[in-house]
């Protein structure tokens, strides 16, 4: 009986401190941040500085295209304040995640706005959604549009720190002009008639219109690495790199090894490893976005130059 009349008011005074709980947004450190690829992660954490940290839902090294969620992911969307895609339909994976999970965040696609280019002729796109090139992020010019996007994403979730957004997109909007610079000047190394690009899949479209480069064809004949090639589609690009000059294939993790190697064994044209839809591990040479387009132009220059 006595513990009863001391646990009641206890219990009704928790009840009444519950209910007077005012029931504003939470504070900026509780932003819940939620990001698909670990490069529209690192973009969109370059731009929120120390006001967040995002949460990447794709884990290093995995493919976009075929990225298969889990009940965790589920949870961490359904949670999520503000969820960042690249979008143009590159992670097939995300409406259906976000309906099944009931999410209440807003859904940022950072490539909105970015006209994108659309299959080259002959090459059927097998993606049924959106048929352009979603590979926005391999010309950093693409990526200014990124940021504008993210920070007026932010700004608009979170006003009390707008200035710090404001500030970290105009720092790292620099950084990427730098960056584009620094691009055209490696690639000059590369004589034109070295400028043909082979890749696992179609992901250079943007890069080779920006710096020069003629985008000859793709083992995976598609934007997409989830279709299959056929014995017909091996033996087209086979051909296309025996009679175009061809000095490399570059290929990311996302696609099965045998396969390039065989067209590599084909061909006598050797594979260069290259990061497509990933960062790398932390530490390693492709950790952030910057480092990641580095890596890649000076592994193309080192393979394409005389
Ligand atoms: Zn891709």
């Amino acid at each position: 009986m006595r513990r009863c009349s001391i646990l009641l008011p206890v219990l009704l005074l928790l009840v009444l401190l519950t209910a007077c709980q005012p029931r504003a947004a939470a504070p900026t450190g509780e932003l819940k941040v939620v990001a698909t690829t670990s490069i529209v992660a690192d973009v969109v954490q370059q731009i929120g500085g120390d006001s967040f940290s995002v949460t990447t839902l794709l884990p290093l090294g995995s493919d976009p295209h075929s990225f298969q969620p889990s009940p965790r992911d589920m949870a961490m969307v359904a949670d999520a304040s503000i969820i960042f895609a690249n979008g143009a339909g590159l992670e097939e994976f995300l409406q259906p995640l976000i309906e099944n999970a009931g999410a209440q965040g807003r859904v940022i696609e950072v490539s909105d706005g970015i006209q994108l280019l659309e299959a080259p002729a002959g090459e059927a796109d097998s993606g049924d959604a959106d048929s352009g090139d979603p590979h926005t992020w391999v010309d950093p010019n693409n990526v200014l549009v990124w940021v504008d996007n993210i920070r007026a994403a932010l700004v608009e979730l979170d006003p009390a720190h707008a200035a710090i957004y404001q500030a970290n997109a105009e720092r790292y909007t620099a950084s990427l002009q730098e960056l584009d610079a620094w691009v055209v000047e490696q690639v000059a190394a590369i004589p034109p008639e070295n400028r043909s690009l082979v890749t696992d899949h179609l992901v250079y479209g943007y890069f080779a219109a920006r710096y020069g480069f003629e985008q000859i064809g793709a083992i995976i004949p598609g934007f997409s690495t989830i279709s299959s090639p056929s014995a017909q589609d091996l033996a087209q690009i086979e051909e296309a790199i025996q009679s175009h000059h061809v000095l490399a294939i570059f290929v990311s993790d996302a696609i099965n090894p045998t396969l390039a190697q065989r067209v590599s064994d084909d061909t006598g044209v050797q594979l260069v490893r290259l990061y497509h839809g990933s960062l790398s591990e932390p530490g390693g040479p492709a950790a952030t976005y910057l480092d990641l387009i580095h890596y890649n132009v000076n592994a193309m220059v080192a393979a394409l130059k005389p």
